[in-house]
């Protein structure tokens, strides 16, 4: 079945909603945030007021909330991840994407089962532990071409490591081809909306399957149907207003919530990037400047607190470093989207990708800056591997999660990396957080425990957790 009966989205609901709450004043703004700290999602008018905010001042008070949330719900970890681009064929055409169909000049590429290995192993061998795949929408990219391929990545054993989780980034798609897709061990499938809004979205996907504004809206409720409890959601930025596409992500977040009784794994907020042949993506028809996207990270921490937030490399370092502090929960580091381009160095690597990256730096680097800004990176799995499906919510939710399970798991997954891949820079400030971290750990019992788990990493054993 190719449509749904009716959308949960309503344009005119959405634009009252902002109406109405156009000038909120700071006792609202102050009452919404202590809201949002007390783990409450919020609600639509509470966000539109939020997302009304234009005093300076008033909007710092946001980025505080925030931070707050950030730190009280989530403590100083930052969970990594890199994506591999699998393919780029495409039979959308998505205007502002540089794997349309109708853009001549990209180069189109699938990898092979070889060569898909020879990715997965330089991912290993940088220290990854979490991938996302990454597919254009192409009968060759089917169920079973995306089981296959999160197959293969697990197989892949390197010294030390494999990769232990892989999420999708693939087109949406019927209950009986996600359960294939489930079965072959996936963690996160996404899907972003690009746009909430109806009308644009027709005009930005003229063509192909993804023209189907509502299959597209409701392929999450298939995810879940066919069983996959992890579903992330997202909006691409510059396309229509912030402020919309921020309503819609929480009337998606209340609907997953209302059908299935839990909200979104993830939430993404990617802004347009530059791609070859693609005019519109270096001039997008809503740009959001700096200041706006701040704002919006902010209102969707404290909108939806229990959900993780996803920041990508699309952005320059100095967004990253600042945006980071307002919520996020991960990021992905050392990324290369050129197909092939993590095994072998590619000059044309630009003419094969679907836009530019704004952070390119090594995973190293990256993991260095975030131990001296005294985050704790993480490769952290074991929700995953223990079945704890729901990892953010279980955070969120249960008092105490953080500190007994996600803390310590955040520690020895960064002890591995420091022992099998960091340069002796990194290693050096990365072993003096550790220290300084379990030295942190109230529980005597667990402080003990987690010492000796340490040690026993530091032995060479490996996949430790709690
Ligand atoms: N083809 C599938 C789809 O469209 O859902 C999945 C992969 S697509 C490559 C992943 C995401 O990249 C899209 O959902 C879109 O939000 C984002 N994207 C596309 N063009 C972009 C651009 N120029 N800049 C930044 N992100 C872009
Ligand atoms: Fe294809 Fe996805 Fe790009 Fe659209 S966004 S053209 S569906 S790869």
């Amino acid at each position: 079945m190719r449509t749904e009966v009716r959308s949960f989205i309503n344009v005119e609901e959405i634009e009252e909603h902002l109406e109405k709450n156009s000038f909120p004043s700071r006792e609202r703004i102050e009452e919404i945030i202590q809201k949002s700290l007390d783990k409450n999602r919020l609600n639509p008018d509470e966000v539109a007021a939020l997302l009304n905010v234009r005093d300076p001042e008033l909007r710092e008070l946001i980025f505080e909330g925030a931070r707050e949330l950030k730190k009280r719900v989530y403590g100083n970890r930052i969970v990594l991840f890199a994506p591999l681009y699998i393919g780029n064929k495409c039979i959308n055409n998505c205007v502002y994407c540089g794997f349309r169909v109708s853009n001549k000049e990209v180069v189109r590429r699938t990898l092979n089962f070889d060569e898909l290995k020879l990715e997965t192993k330089a991912l290993v061998n940088r220290g990854h532990k979490r991938l996302i795949l990454v597919y254009g929408e192409h009968p060759d990219y089917n169920a079973d071409f995306i089981a296959k391929t999160v197959e293969i990545v697990y197989s892949i054993k390197e010294g030390n490591g494999e990769i232990r989780r892989v999420n999708i980034n693939a087109a949406p798609l019927e209950v009986e081809d996600y359960k294939k897709v489930k079965e072959a061990g996936i963690g996160t499938y996404q899907i972003f909306q690009e746009t909430y809004h109806p009308g644009v979205y027709k005009k930005m996907h003229p063509t192909g399957p993804k023209a189907d504004y509502l299959y597209r809206l409701y392929g999450l409720d298939r995810a879940m149907e066919a069983g996959i409890d992890d579903v992330g959601i997202g909006a691409l930025f510059g396309l229509y207003d912030w402020k919309f596409e921020v309503m819609g992500l929480l009337y998606h977040t209340i609907h997953l919530e209302e059908r299935f009784g839990v909200g979104p794994h993830t939430i993404s907020f990617p802004r347009i990037e530059p791609a070859i042949g693609t005019p519109i993506s270096s001039k997008p028809p809503f740009s959001v400047n700096d200041e706006d996207f701040k704002h919006l990270v902010a209102t969707l921490r404290l909108a939806v607190p229990y959900t993780g937030m996803i920041l990508t490399a699309r952005e320059p370092i100095e967004i990253r470093r600042e945006v980071l502090k307002l919520g996020v929960s991960q990021i992905d580091a050392g990324s290369n989207i050129g197909i092939g381009a993590y095994s072998k160095e590619d000059k044309e690597a630009y003419k094969k990708s679907q836009f530019t990256l704004g952070d390119t730096r090594p995973l190293d680097v990256v993991i260095k800056e975030l131990a001296q800004e005294g985050y704790i990176p993480s490769f952290c799995t074991a929700c995953y591997r223990l079945g704890r499906t729901g990892e953010h919510f279980m955070e969120f939710a249960i008092p105490g999660f953080v500190k007994r399970f996600c803390q310590p798991n955040a520690v020895l997954t960064f002890a591995e990396y420091l022992a099998d891949y960091a340069s002796e820079e990194t290693k050096e400030v990365g072993s003096k957080l550790i220290k300084k971290e379990i030295n942190n750990v109230e529980d005597e019992k667990l402080k003990e425990t987690l010492r000796r788990y340490y040690e026993r990493v530091l032995n060479g054993e490996r996949d430790l957790y709690f």
